[in-house]
C-alpha cells in the first residue's frame, strides 16, 4: 500500500504488514484492540515501512484500548537499528478499533503527541477498522492525514 498527505513525501507499506495488522481486525480478535509499531526507514522525504510489531503478552488489550507496555516492541526496534547498521528504526505504531471506519479518539491524539515530542522525525499513526484504516504523518505536534493512492 502506498499512501501521500498532500504535499509530502509518500509512505510505502510493505505487503505483509497489512496481512499482519488485517489478522487483529478480524472477528476473533477484534474484539480486544491490538496494536505495535511500526519499524522502516526514511528515504529522503518518503517513509518505507518493512515490518510492524504485534500484541506482546504483557501489552493491555481491553475492548477500547490497546496499552502499548511490554518492552519487546522498543527492544525490537533497536534489533532492527543495530542489524541495519543505523537505518531501520522505530517510524510510528498502529492499533485496531473494534469499528468500520476508525478515527483517531481525544486519547490517541494525546498519545501520538507525547510521542511526536520524544521523536524529531516524522511518524506514521495508523488504526485499523473492519472495513477502512485511518492513517496520518505527524510531526512537531502536527497530524495530517493521508489518503491511500495505491491499495496493491
Ligand atoms: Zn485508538
Amino acid at each position: 500500500m502506498i499512501l501521500q498527505t498532500r504535499s509530502e513525501g509518500l509512505i510505502l507499506l510493505r505487503p505483509g504488514i497489512e496481512r499482519t495488522i488485517a489478522t487483529y481486525v478480524a472477528e476473533n480478535e477484534i474484539g480486544l484492540e491490538a496494536g505495535g509499531i511500526f519499524i522502516g526507514s526514511y528515504r529522503g522525504p518518503h517513509i518505507e515501512i518493512g515490518s510492524c510489531t504485534t500484541p506482546l503478552p504483557r501489552d493491555v488489550r481491553k475492548p477500547t484500548l490497546f496499552d502499548r507496555s511490554d518492552p519487546g516492541h522498543h527492544a525490537a526496534a533497536l534489533e532492527a537499528w543495530k542489524e541495519s547498521s543505523g537505518t531501520d528504526t522505530y517510524v510510528g505504531e498502529w492499533h485496531t478499533h473494534p469499528v468500520d471506519d476508525p478515527v483517531p479518539s481525544d486519547l490517541d491524539l494525546r498519545t501520538w503527541r507525547t510521542i511526536m515530542r520524544r521523536v524529531s522525525d516524522p511518524l506514521i499513526f495508523l488504526i485499523a477498522g473492519r472495513r477502512s484504516i485511518w492513517c496520518g504523518r505527524g510531526r512537531g505536534g502536527e497530524l495530517a492525514a493521508l489518503t491511500v493512492i495505491d491499495a496493491a
